[in-house]
Formats: structure tokens, C-alpha cells, sequence
């Protein structure tokens, strides 16, 4: 790995013309990696970060030290349609003119956003009747609000070929579909370079929240966070560069600890149930105790109802209604 060449301290050339930008973000995350491309008077970006103030400059500056500017990007690559990946994409295209490429589901769900109303409908619907409090669900609904705009809305052009190589910048890649995370999440593969852009399906630090898609019932989250996780463990990947996070090279050896995380867990919701009758709320509770915040809340009860969902799968445990909330028993 070359070292920076510039005096930024958020721009880091990862190999030759091949750069990470990391720009702000709030939560406990912090920041984001976009990654940047260039060749001549031609860029292509991967991911653009969050839309708030400080992630359009740092971009600007980042081009700007490689002597080059927004209107010289031609295309922009997307991991997932989660604002921290895709906040400016839009920005940038209207600049630019760039050509927006994402995965078929990525596209339905930037189109599903710009639905806010009849999102924050069907989350509450579906929290609700899992059991989630409603204080938590008032402050969930409002944190929606407030960053309602962490996306500038936007059009995508070109739906990216699973598996497909690609060349930008006088480089190739490949696009390869690893859903989990979100529906329709695509790491990117640089075979030359042997490095894996692992957007948010490969953290180094935590494994990726996984939630229901609202608008796919069919959609297996943990299921296919697993596939996916099989589909990239053995490449012959140097360094894994994730969005969040400091790069790391060891990419089967972390595999190997989120699956075998994810096994643990079930196992726990499973011993959950078998207590008893409960909510999808009552068992994030069993497995992570009353003392979270409100947003840890949202997080624990989405990503105990993806667990549920496999166990209901495989039928160890049904479902129940008392009318009001679904409750969950061995079967
Ligand atoms: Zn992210």
C-alpha cells in the first residue's frame, strides 16, 4: 500500500490512482469509506456517504488533491441504498452528469424512499405488533424524520450484472451480490489488485445489522447474509476495505466469526423461547437485557426477528396471535 500522497488526512491512496475517502457520519459509526478511482481526467466513485454537511467537501477536496474535480466523475458504483453509501450520489450526478449504477432491489428501494409516509407506516406496523414500546417506537418514527433527508433523492441508470466484470478507469472489477445487510447489497472485487470494497457486508469491528425488507416479505435476511458471506469468503482477497472501519486483510478468518456469531445467537433465541411465550421484544430483552437506548431497541428487536424468521424456517418454533402482538412458542 502506497502512502498518501496528499496532506488531507481523509483521502488515503490505496493503490496506484485508487483512493479511500472517509467522511463524517453521526451515531457511534462516525465516519464512512467511499472509495475513488481515477485514471486521466476520468473518476469513478463507490459509495458517496452520508448527505450532510462536511461529506460534499471532503469529496470536493479529496478530487481536488488528485487534480481533478466533481465534474470529472463519470460514474458512481453503489454498495446499498443506506444513506451513509448513497446520501450524495445524486448531488454529484447533477454536477456531473454521472452514470448511477445499483443492484435491481437497491433501485426499488430509492424508489420505495422517496415513499417516506408509506414507509414510517409499514416499519411502525410491522414494530408494533412485535411488541416494540411505544415511546421507542416515537422516537424511532422521529429519528426517521430527522434524517429523512440523508438522501438526496436520485435516479438510478444502469442495474449492475451480478457477477459481472466491469471497467472504469482503466480498471475492472467484478459486482458481486451479497444481500443481507440490505436487499440487494453488492460488494466490489478487484481481481488485479486483489482488494474486496466490502461495503457493509464485511465490518471489521461489528457484524452488519440485519432487518426485515418491509417491502419483500420473501426476503430472508440472515439466510442470505449467510449465502453471501460463503460467496466472498474465499477470494483471493489481500485487503478487505469495508465502509466502516479500518481496512484488514484477514477475510475467511472474519467470516468464520460473524457466522459463527450468528449461529450462537440463534441458538440463544431459540433457549428464549423455549421459556416461554414472547414477542419478537420480549426476546431481544432474554438476550440483551432492558438497558438499552431507545435506538439499540429498534436494532435488537429487527435483529432478533431475523433470526426467528429461520427458526420458523426450519420449524422449530410457530407463531401465535393474541390479536394485538405476534408471539412466538417451540413448535
Ligand atoms: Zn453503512
Amino acid at each position: 500500500m502506497s502512502t498518501v500522497n496528499s496532506p488531507i488526512h481523509y483521502i488515503k491512496e490505496i493503490a496506484d490512482s485508487f483512493y479511500m475517502i472517509t467522511t463524517p457520519m453521526p451515531f457511534r459509526l462516525g465516519h464512512v469509506n467511499a472509495f475513488l478511482v481515477v485514471h486521466d481526467k476520468e473518476a469513478a466513485l463507490f459509495d458517496t456517504g452520508l448527505n450532510m454537511s462536511g461529506t460534499l467537501p471532503k469529496i470536493e477536496a479529496s478530487l481536488e488533491s488528485v487534480g481533478l474535480s466533481i465534474e470529472n466523475i463519470g460514474h458512481i458504483f453503489l454498495t446499498h441504498s443506506h444513506a451513509d453509501h448513497c446520501g450524495v450520489a445524486g448531488l454529484i450526478k447533477e454536477r456531473s452528469g454521472a452514470i448511477i449504477h445499483m443492484s435491481e432491489e437497491g433501485k426499488r428501494h430509492i424508489e420505495m424512499m422517496k415513499d417516506e409516509e408509506l414507509r414510517v407506516k409499514r416499519m411502525r406496523g410491522f414494530l408494533c405488533l412485535h411488541g416494540l414500546p411505544e415511546k421507542t417506537l416515537d422516537f424511532i418514527a422521529k429519528m426517521f424524520d430527522r434524517f429523512k433527508d440523508a438522501t438526496i433523492p436520485f435516479e438510478v441508470d444502469e442495474i449492475l450484472n451480478p457477477c459481472k466484470t466491469y471497467e472504469t478507469c482503466g480498471r475492472t472489477f467484478k459486482a458481486i451480490p451479497t444481500p443481507g445487510h440490505a436487499n440487494g447489497h453488492n460488494c466490489f472485487y478487484f481481481g488485479n489488485e486483489n482488494i474486496l470494497l466490502s461495503g457493509d457486508h464485511v465490518l471489521p469491528d461489528i457484524t452488519p445489522n440485519l432487518s426485515p425488507d418491509l417491502f419483500d416479505p420473501e426476503f430472508q435476511p440472515l439466510n442470505a447474509f449467510l449465502s453471501s458471506l460463503d460467496r466472498v469468503k474465499d477470494l483471493p482477497v489481500e485487503m478487505v476495505y469495508p465502509s466502516h472501519g479500518a481496512p484488514f486483510p484477514n477475510l475467511n478468518g472474519r467470516v468464520a466469526e460473524m457466522k459463527e456469531h450468528h449461529r450462537e445467537r440463534t441458538g440463544l433465541i431459540l433457549d428464549a423461547i423455549r421459556k416461554g411465550r414472547k414477542t419478537t421484544f420480549q426476546i431481544s430483552l432474554d438476550i440483551w437485557g432492558g438497558n438499552l437506548s431507545q435506538f439499540d431497541k429498534f436494532l435488537a428487536i429487527n435483529e432478533t426477528y431475523v433470526h426467528i424468521l429461520e427458526l420458523l424456517k426450519e420449524g422449530s418454533v410457530r407463531e401465535e396471535n393474541n390479536g394485538r402482538n405476534v408471539l412466538y412458542v417451540v413448535a
